[in-house]
């Protein structure tokens, strides 16, 4: 256990909230851009999958955080509550950053897509290019200190690549002009159906713990 794990184990234990750093709070500029965002994507005809969702799910958590997770698409529970990594894929999610001192209302969460492909299927490339135009905004806003990016679509959306996410794993990346450091990790649900792996991505959330530091 490494120091920081034993810092935590005893605040936990002691039932001492963890300190985390804190950006100032968002101008009103900046709010107001959020706002326009969120209308905008809850309205979004832009690609085919407007026709078949519930509802956007735009992202969620907290606006002035160090890290944002990206994922993929949502699936049939955040199409049905408009929340990003519900279910069990959520509550790995949540079970993850425990393990490294965060939770959810620390962070902030969103996906490639915001609307569910049908059944779940992968998202299309036309569909990518049509959707991270809203990607790209809520990153401008956010100005995170580290992007997580679990699973292919959003690792090689961020990368602007198609190397196997085996291979892009174990290092930092950076994203865009500004070069935001970038880690790569499992989505939660593949470690689902591949618990084998649970080990790899604690070790990709180490790697996010020091690189918040
Ligand atoms: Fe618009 Fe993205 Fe939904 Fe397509 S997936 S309709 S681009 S919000």
């Amino acid at each position: 256990m490494s120091a920081n794990e034993l810092n935590y184990y005893y605040l936990d234990t002691m039932g001492i909230q963890r300190w985390v750093t804190a950006k100032p709070k968002a101008d009103p500029a900046t709010q107001a851009a959020w706002l326009l965002l969120e209308k905008t994507v809850a309205s979004c005809t832009a690609c085919d999958l407007h026709q078949g969702r519930t509802q956007t799910v735009f992202g969620v958590g907290n606006k002035q955080a160090d890290l944002i997770i990206v994922g993929e698409a949502p699936g049939y529970y955040e199409d049905q509550q408009g929340e990003p990594f519900v279910g069990r894929g959520g509550q790995l999610l949540d079970r993850m950053l425990k393990s490294i001192g965060l939770d959810r209302q620390q962070v902030y969460i969103a996906n490639v897509l915001k609307c569910r492909p049908p059944k779940n299927r992968d998202p299309l490339p036309r569909e990518v290019e049509k959707c991270t135009q809203h990607l790209d905004q809520q990153l401008a806003l956010l100005q995170p200190k580290l992007i997580l990016a679990v699973g292919r679509y959003a690792a090689h959306y961020l990368l602007q690549c198609n190397t196997p996410l085996s291979r892009l794993r174990g290092r930092l990346h950076h994203y865009g002009q500004q070069q935001i450091p970038l880690i790569v990790s499992y989505h939660p649900a593949y470690l689902l159906r591949n618990p084998i792996d649970k080990r790899k991505a604690y070790s990709d959330l180490l790697h996010v713990s020091a690189t918040l530091q």
